[in-house]
């Protein structure tokens, strides 16, 4: 079966269906080809900053998604606490309402799945095509690409965009370098609580020799944690593998961060930051260096 449409989005992640609603709200149509059945609304959180947020307002979903997940700073209160883990030295905490270009910074922490499903319902009805692979991509023309689905159906398009992820088919097809190991590997989870978490709105990031954790609160029950682990030259005894842990108690995971460092099994436990973090670990990473 071949059909035609002007513009084919590949992958219903974050960035596919964040495309196609912004194309949306300018009166243009695009379809979004997903291969699972449904959205892939596993995971846990996303620490978004005030450049986020003035996108979704762009979008029309920000006010939506504010009244979902808590303020991370309030009135003159401090909001990041840094701990070294290393040096000793006691807690630093920095005030996240300085003032930039666009006004104060506003920082939540935003669940995966309420994101992607706020970004879903905007969408018109059939823009999403679930159970659709694209196996496939070749030029028909200088301005026609054809998209080959796993069931044998031949989309032609006038404009191809991928949003596929990191093993993405239109970057290979592009020509792109494959993706490769950053060095860096996580533990994330969130905990939720039956009642209230009785966390304050605040970030609390811990820095260790090559590591970084941290939690902050998404909602009133809500609490995100991550762990990270990089290591530097100076570990020449680096054992490579990942493990997904989830605590069911938000205070084993300051426990784990302690464990940082300890040796198991003979080599030291180690975690290292997601990429969704970077811009809030880049930020702080000055602030710790100066405590430590
Ligand atoms: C399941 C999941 C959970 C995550 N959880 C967290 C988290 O808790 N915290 C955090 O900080 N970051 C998390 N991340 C990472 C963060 O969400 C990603 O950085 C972000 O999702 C990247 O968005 P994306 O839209 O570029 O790619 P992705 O989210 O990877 O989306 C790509 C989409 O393309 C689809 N696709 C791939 N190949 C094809 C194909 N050939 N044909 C059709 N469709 C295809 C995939 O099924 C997928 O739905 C998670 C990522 C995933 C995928």
């Amino acid at each position: 079966m071949e059909e035609v449409a002007d513009i084919v989005i590949v992958g219903a992640g974050i960035a596919g269906l964040t495309t196609s609603l912004g194309l949306h709200r300018l009166g243009i149509r695009s379809f979004v080809l997903e291969s699972s059945e449904t959205l892939r609304v596993t995971g846990f959180a996303l620490t978004t900053w005030s450049n986020a947020w003035r996108a979704l307002d762009a979008l029309g979903i920000g006010h939506s998604l504010r009244q979902k997940h808590q303020l991370i700073e309030r009135s003159d209160r401090r909001r990041i606490v840094i701990t070294s883990t290393v040096s000793g030295e006691p807690p630093l905490e920095r005030s996240l309402k300085s003032k930039g270009k666009h006004g104060e910074g506003e920082i939540r922490c935003v669940r995966r799945k309420a994101l992607l499903e706020e970004l879903e319902r905007e969408l018109p009805s059939g823009t999403i095509r679930y159970s659709s692979k694209v196996v496939s991509i070749e030029d028909e023309s200088r301005h026609l690409t054809l998209v080959h689905l796993a069931d044998g159906t031949v989309i032609k398009t006038k404009v191809l965009i991928g949003c596929d992820g990191v093993n993405s088919m239109v970057s290979k097809w592009l020509g792109f370098k494959p993706p490769s190991f950053t060095g860096r590997s996580a533990i994330r989870g969130y905990t939720e609580f039956k009642g209230s978490h009785g966390f304050e709105p605040k970030s609390m990031r811990f820095f260790g020799k090559g590591t970084r954790s941290g939690l902050i609160p998404c909602d009133d029950q809500t609490v995100y944690w991550f762990f990270t682990w990089s290591p530097t030259s100076q570990d020449p005894n680096i054992v490579y593998g990942g493990r997904y842990v989830e605590f069911y108690d938000v205070m084993s995971v300051p426990m784990a961060i302690a464990l940082s460092g300890q040796p198991l099994l003979g080599q030291p436990v180690m975690v290292k930051p997601s990429e969704a973090e970077k811009n809030l670990v880049l930020s702080t990473t000055s602030v710790a260096g100066a405590s430590g």
